[in-house]
């Protein structure tokens, strides 16, 4: 779902005004209720029509939201509320055949408006049980123009059916596996190589994925397995219902002949999957699942999902991905990797990027959560002298140049892995730890299912404290050098501390984990 405005005192926005943040007026319902779609959506007063004075003309909503990266990616004009992506997919073929419907609010007089889609070939599309006129253009708009305007404040159905073969994205998107199946993953683009949606971190929705497969094939996805019915001669369906708000990257399918593990964490239900292979072997790393998670819920509070789990494939992908509720996983994923995406699952998921720019707020939690806390509180490591040898690594491998906030379009996955556990173990340091736990986690329940920004967490956490943090984060996130030392050994990173926390032999590779991690 969308989130049109954030609380500019940076404390938390109540659940009521996160859950419908469109303003939709009564009466501009009421009238489009009492009167119909043609009097709301008619042209102004001056028009032959004649119509209500003061009603805007319908006109097209935007092909983008400004993204500072992705300008292009997502639309103006209306507020997803859910996805239902039915799809049949033949595995040896590739070929697929997809009927998406998209529910949505109209959030202004609507005469067109587009949807991200680079998918195959479009048949058809309908708009409220309309044919609607479509076009394709740039890198993925699908533009709808309804027979009749859409009038603000209207909820309205689009379905989109469309067919062919999907070629191999290689890891942006549709991926084959080798067994001959295939998912979807791909950071910050992916669910448009497979369905049309608003792809933006900012337009959150529920999500239900529908997918007729082979008889011996099987399907994983977000959320909970609602059923699995046969589908005619040789074929099944199987649904996925994922009810907490998710965003495109975070959509997943996996298409395979997998094996489940079903475990508990808590209340909340795991299940995981495992692709033909060498993803077989990693069945006694996903049994730590539940005390990962128990772990994390501790620092940031209660696991924010309904479901978790995750699906390991044997394609040799160069990163794994944080998808909502089960992560993909490369076949290089270890410890540290199960740890990180699962962080994830609070860090990016839950809480999403308002754009690009806070790419932080998902990699510099995730990896400070796998590469410091885990190792000092699960495993009884010396967080700050496993920071100081960080330090030393960050040094030789250049991070300062590239600033946290704001790293630029293509570097968004580069020094947030180790510039960034940096920048929260100092922090920590910086702020004490009963201020820097409070705050962490009450940042994460207070964005839960929404979106925030790195100024909104720099205004937070200063907001908790008297010392003043200006400094300290221009430093670590805006700036472009190595951040005096002031803020690079504050508490016990200081001399005196550096001293009685001897080093340890063994020192590890930084960053921790293996593969271009995500
Ligand atoms: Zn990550």
């Amino acid at each position: 779902m969308r989130i049109h405005k954030w609380s500019d005192s940076g404390k938390p926005i109540p659940a009521a005004l996160r859950a419908r943040p469109v303003a939709v007026s009564a009466l501009a319902l009421a009238l489009s209720l009492s009167a119909g779609v043609a009097a709301v959506a008619a042209p102004p007063s001056d028009s032959p029509n004649g119509a209500a004075a003061g009603a805007a003309d319908p006109t097209p909503g935007s092909d983008g939201l400004g993204d500072p990266y992705y300008p292009k990616d997502g639309n103006g004009g209306y507020d997803a509320l859910h996805y239902d992506v039915a799809i049949d997919y033949n595995p040896p073929t590739h070929n697929l055949t997809g009927k998406a419907t998209i529910t949505a609010n109209a959030t202004q007089n609507l005469s067109s408006f587009n949807l991200d889609y680079a998918g195959p070939a479009v048949g058809s599309v309908a708009v409220n049980g309309q044919p609607a006129q479509f076009s394709r253009t740039g890198e993925h708009e699908l533009v709808v123009k309804p027979k009749t305007a859409l009038p603000l404040g209207q909820q309205f159905t689009v379905i989109v059916d469309y067919a062919g073969t999907l070629p191999d994205s290689g890891g942006n998107g549709w991926t084959y596996s080798p067994s001959g199946g295939a998912f979807a993953a791909g950071e910050p683009h992916s669910a448009t190589t497979w369905y049309p949606l608003n792809d933006t971190p900012l337009d959150k929705v529920t999500l239900t994925v529908k997918a007729t497969v082979p008889t011996g094939w099987d399907v994983a996805s977000n959320g909970v397995r609602a059923s699995d019915v046969p589908a005619g001669t040789g074929k099944h369906t199987v649904t996925w219902e994922a009810k907490d708000p998710i965003i495109g990257y975070l959509s997943t399918i996996a298409i395979d002949k997998f094996t489940r593990l079903t475990q508990q964490a808590g209340s909340t239900p795991l299940e995981s999957f495992f692709a033909p292979g060498g993803a077989q072997q990693k069945k006694d790393l996903e049994k730590k699942l539940p005390s990962v998670l128990a772990f994390e819920e501790q620092l940031y509070g209660p696991y924010p999902l309904q479901a978790g789990g995750g699906i390991y494939v044997d394609t040799n992908l160069q990163f794994s991905l944080e998808t909502q509720t089960r992560p993909i996983y490369a076949p290089w994923t270890d410890l540290n990797t199960l740890i990180h995406e699962n962080a994830h699952q609070w860090w990016g998921d839950s809480v999403s990027v308002k754009d690009w720019r806070d790419v932080c707020l998902n990699e510099c939690f995730a990896s400070y959560t796998a590469d410091i806390l885990y190792p000092e509180r699960v495993q009884g490591r010396n967080a700050d002298q496993i920071y100081r040898r960080a330090l030393a690594s960050a040094d030789q491998q250049g991070v300062w140049s590239t600033p946290l906030y704001d790293p630029g379009k293509g570097n968004e996955f580069t020094v947030v892995y180790t510039r960034g556990p940096l920048f929260l173990h100092a922090l920590r340091r910086y702020i004490g730890d009963s201020v820097f736990f409070a705050a962490v986690k009450d940042f994460a329940q207070g964005h839960k299912h929404g979106n925030a920004s790195i100024p909104e967490f720099r205004q937070f956490v200063q907001s908790r404290t008297t010392k003043n943090l200006t400094g300290f984060f221009d430093a670590w996130l805006n700036g472009r050098r190595r951040p005096p030392s002031e803020y690079l050994y504050p508490g016990s990173l200081s001399n005196q501390g550096m001293q009685q926390a001897p080093e340890e032999p063994g020192a590890d590779a930084w960053p921790f984990g293996r593969g271009d991690r995500k």
